[in-house]
C-alpha cells in the first residue's frame, strides 16, 4: 500500500459583523473571518494538507484571491475541487486531524457537526475526521481575539 501524508496551516483575522464559517458550518458569533472566500480557515488548512500530500502547492496558488470566481465562495466547494483534481484520482483519504486555535466562541458544541460536514464533503466516514479546538489561554494574537489559527494533517492512500 502506498501512503502520503500532508500538513496544512492557515490563519485568518477576525472582524466584527462578519459571518463565522468554520469547519464547513456557520458558527454563531459576533465576529467572522476577513477573507476573499467565506474565510473558513479550517477548510483552508485541510485543503493545504491534502495538496501537500501530493506536493501540489497550496490553495492560494490554486484559487487566487485576485480571481473573482472565488469571491465569497463556500470553502466546501474549494475542498471538493481539491479532491476532484485529476491528481487525486486513485487516492482516498484515510484520515484527517485538525486543530483549531480560537479564543471565542467556544467550539465544543460544534465539533461533531464540523466532523460530519467535512467527512461528507470528503466522502469518508466521520470517524476518520478529527476536529480539536483549543484557546491559547489569552496569549498571542489568537488569545487577544484578533484571529484564528488552524493546523491540519491528512493521510491518503492509493486505492
Ligand atoms: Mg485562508
Amino acid at each position: 500500500m502506498e501512503y502520503r501524508i500532508g500538513q496544512g496551516y492557515d490563519v485568518h483575522a477576525l472582524a466584527a459583523g462578519l459571518p463565522m464559517w468554520l469547519g464547513g458550518i456557520r458558527i454563531p458569533s459576533e465576529n467572522g473571518f476577513v477573507a476573499h472566500s467565506d474565510g473558513d480557515v479550517a477548510i483552508h488548512a485541510l485543503c493545504d494538507a491534502l495538496l501537500g500530500a501530493l506536493a501540489l502547492g497550496d490553495i492560494g496558488h490554486l484559487f487566487p484571491d485576485t480571481d473573482d470566481r472565488w469571491k465569497g465562495v463556500d470553502s466546501k466547494e474549494l475542498l471538493a475541487a481539491v479532491l476532484a483534481l485529476p491528481a487525486f484520482a486513485g487516492w482516498e483519504v484515510v484520515n484527517a486531524d485538525i486543530t483549531i486555535a480560537l479564543q471565542a466562541p467556544k467550539l465544543a458544541p460544534h465539533i461533531e457537526a464540523m466532523r460530519r460536514t467535512l467527512a461528507s464533503v470528503m466522502g469518508i466516514a466521520p470517524d476518520r475526521v478529527s476536529v480539536k479546538a483549543t484557546t491559547t489561554e489569552r496569549l498571542g494574537f489568537v488569545g487577544r481575539g484578533e484571529g484564528c489559527e488552524v493546523w491540519a494533517i491528512v493521510l491518503i492512500a492509493r486505492k
